[in-house]
């Protein structure tokens, strides 16, 4: 059916992506804690996801994505209890203050964004199913864990040798008494002071890693195509996923697992613990652009860890600004005559190239690598005024084309002058008529000053905003 190949983490083979009811690609993706502000390592992940379902969509592939939001564990719990306030105040805060750094950075809402505290049944069921199996059980606090002996593959995606697993070590510390120190809570018992659920399986609260079984087999199946998260979901998230749902239903969970490598800052890995994140509205804040974030954080391949810094961000925002110079150029651009014979192989190859490359498990790079390619081309038929106009329409088509992929472009809604600057613009042009210099300098500094920078061009006036590439 496709051309498209992705790497699955658990197999470790790349394999074509094929939906596995023939319809429908659908996509789990392990989302944020709504503790505090996600930071832009968080971003990375969600982004790469969000790439993936843009390219997806774009090459005609019906997708449904659903990414959880974990509003109950640990960290909520303290969190609410600092502030004085509930845990759904909370939640809900972090989860609002999340949805607006997400559409800033302009990622595709997903398609569904289940909560866990509003799953609570589904997550019961699953773990009585497993309890029935034999492969949960109960402790006396009335906490319930997986029971980690009992599923031999257990370790599988993490490459691990189940035997060698020591607490403390790899295996997160648990505070309640159980068989193995390997086995993990599925349920925890209600405590003095902490919110809690009555249910049929007793008074208390999901651990982490059900949610996503739960959530992700109740919207999507028990076996679905793709599994997203970083890598540091791998061990211990994504192996109890596996054990618990394969346990449950007796199906293949996922077909294929895709995980996105670290953002590093400053040598290390962004962290909260490191203490070296950048958040979303601090960045904005300090003047940098959104879209020059959004660029910096998608320009690398996902498996490939990504280093962030000033000059990364200084390198994306420096792309996008040859980007809107050609948009601008493109948009601007008239020249009656024939159309240039060789522009429709140009754009076909761009487009060719965009595609084979993000076919090949997303590879970002090269696609890129595609675009800036005719970029340069089309620079040059630009300055040897070898296009008609209309080849500048079809050849700005393409780039907004390929930018529905890549969501980096200034949106041409907001391109519009508002009348003030418009009529500055006008009077500009009537100066330069006119050949009245001092005035069409004036107008000129007077536009700057709005933030609006004018180049003249043997097509007449061009403006661009001068703070949507480097503010700062
Ligand atoms: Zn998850």
């Amino acid at each position: 059916m496709s051309d498209l190949r992705l790497l699955d983490t658990l197999s470790g083979e790349t394999r074509p992506l094929v939906p596995l009811d023939g319809k429908t690609v659908r996509i789990y993706s392990c989302g944020p804690t709504v503790y505090g502000p996600a930071h832009i390592g968080n971003f990375r992940s969600f982004l790469f996801a969000d790439l993936l379902v843009r390219y997806l969509r774009w090459r005609g592939y019906q997708v449904r994505w659903v990414m959880n939001i974990t509003d109950i564990d640990d960290k909520i719990i303290k969190g609410a209890e600092a502030a004085g306030e509930t845990t759904r105040a909370l939640a809900d805060r972090y989860l609002a203050r999340f949805l607006d750094d997400a559409e800033t950075l302009r990622m595709t809402r997903p398609d569904v964004l289940p909560r866990a505290t509003e799953h609570i049944e589904p997550i019961v069921g699953l773990i009585q199913t497993l309890m029935d199996l034999g492969h949960a059980y109960r402790t006396d606090d009335g906490s319930i864990f997986f029971r980690i002996a009992s599923w031999p593959s257990y370790g599988r995606l993490a490459r691990l040798d189940p035997e060698q697993m020591r607490v403390g070590e790899r295996v997160e510390a648990d505070e309640y008494a159980k068989d193995d120190v390997r086995d993990f809570a599925l349920w925890k018992a209600a405590k003095p002071g902490e919110p809690s659920w009555s249910t049929s399986i007793g008074q208390g609260r999901p651990g982490w890693h059900i949610e996503c079984s739960a959530m992700s087999i109740e919207q999507l199946g028990p076996s679905f195509d793709i599994h997203t998260g970083g890598v540091d979901l791998i061990f211990p998230h994504h192996e109890d996923e596996i054990a618990q749902s394969e346990a449950a239903t007796g199906q293949a969970f996922v077909r294929t697992w895709l995980h996105c490598a670290h953002l590093r800052s400053s040598g290390s890995k962004m962290a909260k613990s490191t203490g070296n994140i950048a958040r979303v509205d601090d960045l904005l804040g300090s003047g940098v652009s959104p879209r020059a974030l959004r660029y910096a954080l998608l320009a690398v391949h996902y498996r490939t860890g990504l280093d962030y810094s000033d000059d990364s961000l200084a390198a994306a925002a420096a792309a996008l600004a040859r980007l809107d110079t050609l948009v601008l150029a493109l948009e601007s651009y008239r020249q009656d005559g024939p159309g240039d014979p060789g522009l429709d192989g140009a754009l076909r190859g761009a487009r060719d190239g965009f595609t084979a490359a993000l076919d090949d498990d997303l590879n970002i790079s090269a696609a890129l690598a595609a675009v800036f390619d005719l970029v340069r081309d089309l620079n040059r038929r630009i300055e040897a005024r070898s296009m008609s106009s209309d080849d500048a329409m079809r050849a700005l088509d393409t780039l907004r084309d390929l930018d529905r992929v890549l969501g980096v472009l200034e949106d041409p809604v907001e391109d519009a002058l508002d009348p003030g600057l418009q009529t500055l613009l006008d009077q500009r042009a009537a100066a330069r008529a006119a050949r009245d210099w001092a005035a069409s300098d004036r107008l000129r500094d007077e536009l700057a000053d709005r933030g609006v920078a004018v180049e003249d061009t043997r097509d007449g006036q061009r403006w661009r905003r001068i703070a949507l590439t480097t503010r700062g």
